[in-house]
């Protein structure tokens, strides 16, 4: 029996707003003394109040355009309810049934090709405090920091379109570059600003409906984390569905020395939060003008870029790719460029030099790196009769690779260009070198 994975994905983002999300506290709880950034609002005092804070709001919602998402003309915040010591009100201000955004999707590079996935809901929901569990005076001691209470949080939801740990990867990826070319979180996932989580079953192969069980796993701070509790728990799974049992619908933890994902509970189901609509807050309307102002803001996204890196630069797909991998890769390779037009080198020259890391691109400001460029291109030995005569040599000198590539073994020219740029310690210029050879492979 062959199986299928079915896999979504719930990721969460810390913002990189000043303040917190109902509250003026400052929201960086990195490297700050415990309990510094608190108020009662916070706190989860009683009769405290709740306000919202307009920018993470709007930062939520550009998010959920970067992800091709519509946005609620209506949308409220709901009260999730639940217990735990890191969240003092007993529930979590969240919403349900009205997010900020909903029905977007992503592409994503996979081995296979090109791949959409949907992604069901971007809402807007408030952090909860971080635990501590020490020693303290010889004793086990659990510690709360409320530095992180109240720190906005979005969460993203995908629609179980995921099919492998690869996927899952590559759409987390995609996530995050788009995120940080918002510039609205830095996402990083070992400080805890990403945090993921998985919700894997398996299928028959060739069914159409969804399992009716699927399996959370928790607390997969890395990428690699990611793909190994995927692909342990899709064994684990069909071992249990081989058995013609079903595994049990709950949530699990990762043991990331071990590879494996443990149980941590039974899953809760929708009902069991009485979500319900928080009446603090007043809902929240968006007119079409303004959905339209924060989407003319959203800066050049990745897969633009690329397009327009291949037409504007004539630069291939996968350059292109390596080059518009960060927002400041791609600045870069385009103050390089500019820089290349005046001084007359090539931007896929450029490019191939900063794909093949053939220069220390860190330590060259772009100017720096065109200058180096032309100043080795000046050096290039191009003179066509003094390429002749040293691909006349070569190939006397090489007569078992001359009779190879006449029977067709083509790599056999790779070899002969080398053996020019050996002669010449690199500075034949290879193009040149290249159209030499092959003339005088004819005549030979
Ligand atoms: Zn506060
Ligand atoms: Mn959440």
């Amino acid at each position: 029996m062959e199986y299928e994975p079915i896999i979504g994905m719930e990721v969460h983002i810390e913002l990189a707003t000043e303040s917190k999300m109902f509250c003026g506290c400052a929201a960086n709880h990195f490297n700050v003394s415990p309990n510094i950034h608190t108020c009662p609002v916070c706190l989860g005092l009683p009769g405290a109040l709740p306000v919202p804070n307009r920018k993470a709001i709007r930062w939520c919602v550009m998010m959920g355009l970067a992800f091709n998402s519509s946005v609620a003309s209506l949308s409220k915040f709901d009260r999730k309810h639940y217990f735990y010591p890191d969240l003092p009100k007993g529930y979590q201000i969240s919403q349900y049934d009205t997010p900020f955004c909903s029905d977007g999707h992503l592409l994503i590079k996979t081995s296979k090709g090109e791949k959409r996935v949907g992604i069901n809901r971007v809402h807007m929901e408030e952090d909860t405090a971080k635990l501590m569990h020490k020693k303290v005076k010889g004793e086990k001691v659990s510690l709360i920091d409320f530095n992180r209470s109240g720190v906005p949080l979005v969460e993203i939801v995908s629609e179980p379109d995921l099919h492998s740990s690869e996927e899952a990867v590559s759409y987390l990826k995609k996530i995050q570059q788009i995120i940080r070319y918002l510039e609205v979180s830095d996402c990083d996932m070992e400080k805890g600003s990403m945090r993921c989580e998985a919700n894997i079953s398996l299928r028959k192969k060739g069914e159409e409906e969804l399992p009716d069980y699927r399996v959370e796993v928790k607390n997969l701070n890395s990428f690699k984390f990611v793909r190994d509790a995927t692909n342990y728990e899709l064994e684990r799974q069909k071992e249990i569905l081989k058995q013609g049992k079903k595994p049990r619908q709950e949530t699990r933890g990762f043991n990331p020395k071990k590879a494996c994902t443990f149980p941590q509970r039974f899953k809760e189901m929708a009902h069991d939060y009485r979500y319900f609509p928080e009446p603090d807050i007043p809902p929240i309307s968006w007119s079409r003008e303004e959905v339209k102002k924060i989407k003319a803001e959203l800066p050049e996204l990745p897969d633009e870029k690329i397009e327009r890196f291949q037409k504007e630069y004539g630069v291939g797909e996968y350059n292109a790719r390596i080059l518009t991998d960060t927002k400041e890769a791609a600045l870069y390779f385009e103050e390089a460029a500019k820089a290349g037009e005046k001084a007359g080198v090539s931007p896929g020259k450029i490019a191939k030099i900063i794909v093949n890391k053939r220069k220390d691109v860190e330590n060259l400001s772009p100017r720096k790196l065109v200058e180096e460029i032309s100043e080795e291109e000046k050096e290039k030995i191009t003179d066509e009769e003094k390429l002749k005569k040293l691909a006349v040599r070569v190939l006397e000198e090489n007569p078992e690779a001359v009779s190879d590539y006449k029977e067709g073994k083509k790599e056999s020219l790779g070899f002969l260009i080398g053996q020019i740029m050996e002669k010449t310690q690199g500075k034949a210029e290879g193009e040149a070198a290249k159209k030499v050879i092959q003339e005088e492979l004819k005549n030979f």
